[in-house]
């Protein structure tokens, strides 16, 4: 089991985060009845994993957020203007039962808020799924739409933000609103022994998360790089990886070289 069992003296903070989780996606405005299409993760229809995306898919916690995805959903970018755009927060793709938990920032306005899966529709996903079909957790390396047939093996694609937000920068107050997403899909992904985070804010973010689930975290806080690794006890590693941007990949910051050695290195580390 890779996740720290939870102390009693936290019960009653995290009590508060699955309170909130654990509201029906019926009781939000404007998304009753909606049920999520195919391709989000590899999970049977009405598994726990299912539920927990399909509830994700409503949310509407963030009233800023709220306004820039619908905003962007319904004024398009000319090139996507015959798409239907997604426009919700984007559920995590791949495989449930995953070894390798992949955590990106947030959707991007015309890339997974349009497609509806991560890192779908644009060229960071482009570089992504490139990277993990070479690595031999994805089925194909190109990721176009959610009906595409890609499937993941052992690795699953999640965002601490699950909101395209204005510029890329989401708030500390979203993105402590959509922590318990992430740390409720942490429950159910029993079998995670490695944590990649695709740049500082998805590194920061994590080690928050995990450390409030009882995970050791060493003092100073560990600090973001390329290729950086924490052990958070015997079974777990976050492993840092420069994300693939076009600010990052057109400079030449991250070659592919660079990110393969990070898969490289999770699949090692996952055993
Ligand atoms: S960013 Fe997260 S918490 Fe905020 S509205 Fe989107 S899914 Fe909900």
């Amino acid at each position: 089991m890779g996740w720290k069992r939870r102390t009693v003296c936290e019960a009653g903070d995290r009590l508060i985060r699955v309170l909130m989780v654990g509201l029906p996606a019926a009781w939000t405005p404007g998304i009753r009845g909606r049920r999520p299409g195919p391709g989000f993760v590899n999970a049977h229809s009405g598994s726990p994993m299912d539920e927990l995306q399909r509830r994700i898919t409503g949310c509407r916690r963030c009233p800023r957020l709220v306004a820039w995805r619908e905003r962007v959903a319904r004024e398009k970018r000319a090139a996507f203007r015959d798409d239907e755009y997604w426009g919700r927060p984007v559920p995590s793709f791949g495989d449930p039962r995953a070894r390798v938990l992949v955590v990106g920032l947030a959707p991007a306005a015309h890339g997974a808020n349009r497609t509806g899966r991560m890192f779908t529709g644009d060229r960071s996903g482009d570089w992504l799924y490139r990277a993990l079909h070479r690595a031999g957790f994805a089925s194909r390396p190109t990721s176009e739409h959610r009906g595409d047939g890609l499937r993941l093996t052992d690795v699953l694609v999640t965002a601490a933000v699950r909101c395209a937000p204005p510029a890329n920068k989401p708030t500390p107050t979203e993105r402590d609103a959509c922590a318990p997403w992430l740390d409720a899909e942490l429950d159910l992904l029993e079998r995670v022994r490695v944590v990649v985070a695709l740049g500082s804010f998805a590194w920061s973010q994590t080690l928050r998360i995990l450390g409030s689930r009882g995970h050791p975290l060493p003092t100073p806080r560990p600090r973001f790089g390329h290729g950086a690794e924490v052990a958070l006890g015997s079974d777990l590693t976050l492993v840092g990886s420069y994300h693939p941007s076009q600010q990052n990949t057109f400079t030449g910051r991250l070659t592919e070289e660079m990110f393969d050695s990070v898969w490289r290195r999770a699949r090692e580390l996952a055993g």
